[in-house]
């Protein structure tokens, strides 16, 4: 399963929700998306469920 994907995340930093395409592929991924509102970096979280289902979360870069 393949291609782009909308997906509405609420913001971490501002809590505003937000618009975000994620590009899914094969395998769980993890970038740093910055946030339209306020521009602080998300770090987004994408996983492949086993029946298919995309799961995105947006956690903030200094949880870690
Ligand atoms: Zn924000």
């Amino acid at each position: 399963m393949h291609g782009l994907e909308c997906v509405t995340l609420t913001c971490p930093y501002c809590g505003e929700p937000g618009e975000l395409q994620v590009e899914v592929g094969d395998a769980d991924q993890e970038y740093v998306e910055d946030c339209a509102v306020c521009c602080q970096p998300w770090q987004v979280r994408v996983s492949i469920a086993p029946d298919g289902r995309i799961e995105v979360s947006a956690l903030r870069d200094d949880d870690a």
